[in-house]
């Protein structure tokens, strides 16, 4: 087994589960306790996970994969940022930098 997808949004991984479940990849979700109900404020910050269950499947997951998140890169998640304050690269999706805390510089 081998995880090939995690979002903060677990609508987003169930989404890519149906993609990849409709190209006939066998996958499960981990972590979905992680996200609590709306409103509430988990313990712990856990995203879900997207696992495909046969390695064999994993290359073309992750090609599916790359290529729902290149079509999110488009429409609403921005670009890889490099943090201002200690040069990480972050994703897109992340307002602020998983390595030092600082915010995500203002998009244009
Ligand atoms: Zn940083």
């Amino acid at each position: 087994m081998k995880k090939v997808y995690e979002n903060l949004e677990f609508a987003m991984v169930g989404h890519m589960k149906s993609l990849l479940e409709s190209k006939g990849i066998k996958c499960e979700i981990r972590n979905e306790g992680g996200v609590s109900v709306a409103g509430e404020v988990p313990f712990t910050q856990v995203y879900p996970e997207l696992w495909v269950l046969s390695n064999g499947d994993v290359p073309t997951a992750k090609k599916f994969v790359a290529e729902y998140r290149e079509t999110l890169g488009k429409a609403e998640v921005g670009p890889a940022w490099k943090c201002p304050s200690c040069g990480e690269e972050v994703e897109g999706q992340f307002g602020e930098c998983w390595n030092c805390g600082a915010a995500a510089p203002e998009k244009t």
